[in-house]
C-alpha cells in the first residue's frame, strides 16, 4: 500500500437537529458571536436565520449578525465583516452557509486580527496568519456542499483583476462545525445541483491526485456512489429528508478528502472560471468543464476512471477497465444532463473573445498540476475552446 497521511482537527457533529447544540459549542470559546450569513433573501432564510440567533441569545450569547456575504466572495465583503468583528470585539466567528459564507467566516477570523487584508495571507504570501491570533471558526453548513465546515481553505475573489484564489492553512479548519441535514431542506434547485455535483467533483479528483490514500479513496468512493444514488432523486423532491440527509454526509466525506488530497484540472479551471466571471456558480463552472477534462485525462487514471463510469453506468461492469473508462465522458455528459447542469461556457455569458485569457488563468493556480495528465498552454487553451 501507498504511504498516506490523514489529518483533520475540526470535529464534526452531524445530524438531524444538531443545530440546537450550537450555543453549548460556542460557549466552549466565547460568548460574543459574529454570524456570517448571505442576504435573507427569502423567507426561509429569514426563519433559518431567526432560529439560529435565537439559539444563540437565549443562552447568553451577544450576537452581531453579518450578512453581507455573496456567492463567490470578495475581498471587500471579507473586509465589511472583519471591521465588524473588530468594533464588536467578536471573540468567535461563525458562518452558517454555503460554502461562501463559511469560507468568509474563515477569511473573516484571519483579517479581523491581522493587518492588511485576507487578499494579503494567500496560500503562497508569507507571512501566514498566526494561529494564536485567529478568533475560533464554528461552520454550520446549510449546502451540500463544499465540504468547507471540513477543510483548510477559504476561497476569495478579487473583482479587480477577476481573479479567485485561496487562503489554504491548517491553523484556518473550523474548531467546530455542525452538518445538520434539516437546515438543507430550504435550499433550492439549481443551488442543491451544483453544490451537489461539486461533491462528486471533491470525491473523484481527491482519487486521482497524488496525493490520495487509501482512506481518502475509502471516504471519495463511498460519496461518489452516494451522490450518483441520491442527487437525482434528490432534485425531483427537495423536501425529501432522507437523501438531503444522504447528500451531507456525502458533502462531508467528500471535504475530508480534499482536505487531505486536493483536487486537480477541473477545480483549478473552475476557480479562474468563477474569477473571471463571477456569476457563475462554483459547481456549475465544474460541470461545464467536467466533459472535456475527463476526455483529456481518462488514459492517464484507467482504474479510477472505469470505476466512476461504472457507478454512473452499472452496465459498463462487463467492459474492461480501459473501454469503461473511455466511456466516462459520455456517461458524466448523462449524469449532467439528467441533473439539468449540461451546459457550456458560451451559455453562461463568457465573451468568446476570451478564450485565451480565461486559459491563462487556468494555469495561475497550481491544482492543474495535481491532475494524471499535466496540460501544456496549448491543450489548457483547448479545453477550454472546447468547453466554450
Ligand atoms: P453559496 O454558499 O455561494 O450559496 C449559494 C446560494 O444558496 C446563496 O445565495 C445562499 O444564500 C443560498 N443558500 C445556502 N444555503 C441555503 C439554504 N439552506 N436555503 C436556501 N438558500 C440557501 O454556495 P456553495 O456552492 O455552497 O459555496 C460556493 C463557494 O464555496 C465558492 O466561493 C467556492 O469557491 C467555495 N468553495 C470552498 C471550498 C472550501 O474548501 N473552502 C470548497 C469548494 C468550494
Amino acid at each position: 500500500m501507498k504511504n498516506f497521511n490523514y489529518h483533520q482537527s475540526t470535529k464534526i457533529l452531524f445530524g438531524k437537529g444538531r443545530i440546537s447544540e450550537l450555543a453549548e459549542v460556542v460557549l466552549q470559546y466565547g460568548s460574543k458571536v459574529l454570524l456570517v450569513t448571505t442576504k435573507a433573501a427569502n423567507p426561509s432564510l429569514v426563519q433559518q436565520y431567526t432560529r439560529v440567533r435565537a439559539i444563540l441569545t437565549s443562552n447568553g450569547i451577544s450576537v452581531a449578525h453579518y450578512d453581507g456575504v455573496i456567492p463567490n466572495p470578495t475581498i471587500e465583503v471579507i473586509s465589511a465583516g472583519a471591521l465588524m468583528a473588530r468594533k464588536f470585539g467578536a471573540e468567535v466567528i461563525v458562518g452558517l452557509g454555503g460554502g461562501s459564507s463559511m469560507d468568509t467566516a474563515k477569511a473573516i477570523s484571519v483579517e479581523a486580527t491581522h493587518p492588511g487584508t485576507s487578499w494579503d495571507y494567500l496560500f503562497y504570501k508569507t507571512p501566514q496568519p498566526d494561529p494564536s491570533k485567529l478568533l475560533p471558526i464554528i461552520a454550520v453548513s446549510t449546502t451540500s456542499g463544499t465540504g468547507s465546515q471540513v477543510t483548510q481553505v477559504a476561497v476569495v475573489t478579487n473583482t479587480k483583476t477577476r481573479d479567485k484564489s485561496a487562503l489554504y492553512n491548517n491553523i484556518l479548519y473550523p474548531q467546530v462545525c455542525i452538518v445538520d441535514p434539516e437546515l438543507m431542506v430550504t435550499v433550492p434547485k439549481f443551488v442543491t445541483a451544483t453544490t451537489g455535483f461539486d461533491v462528486l467533483c471533491h470525491a473523484f479528483e481527491s482519487t486521482i491526485n497524488p496525493g490520495t490514500g487509501a482512506y481518502v479513496d475509502l471516504l471519495a468512493w463511498e460519496a461518489i456512489s452516494i451522490v450518483v444514488a441520491n442527487l437525482p432523486k434528490l432534485l425531483d423532491n427537495l423536501e425529501d429528508s432522507e437523501t438531503r440527509e444522504n447528500m451531507a454526509y456525502a458533502d462531508t466525506l467528500a471535504g475530508l478528502c480534499i482536505a487531505n488530497a486536493g483536487v486537480t484540472l477541473p477545480h483549478g479551471m473552475g476557480m479562474a472560471v468563477s474569477g473571471m466571471y463571477p456569476q457563475v456558480a462554483h459547481g456549475e463552472a465544474l460541470a461545464i468543464l467536467y466533459p472535456a477534462c475527463l476526455e483529456f485525462t481518462w488514459e492517464y487514471a484507467v482504474p479510477q476512471f472505469a470505476r466512476l463510469a461504472t457507478i454512473l453506468n452499472p452496465h459498463l461492469k462487463s467492459f474492461s477497465d480501459r473501454e469503461a473508462a473511455w466511456q466516462s465522458r459520455d456517461e458524466i455528459v448523462k449524469f449532467l444532463k439528467l441533473i439539468g447542469l449540461h451546459k457550456k461556457l458560451s451559455d453562461v455569458g463568457m465573451p468568446e473573445g476570451e478564450i485565451e485569457d480565461l486559459a491563462k488563468q487556468c494555469m495561475v493556480l497550481p491544482d492543474y498540476k495535481g491532475n494524471p495528465r499535466v496540460a501544456t498552454a496549448e491543450e489548457m487553451v483547448h479545453l477550454v475552446k472546447q468547453s466554450y
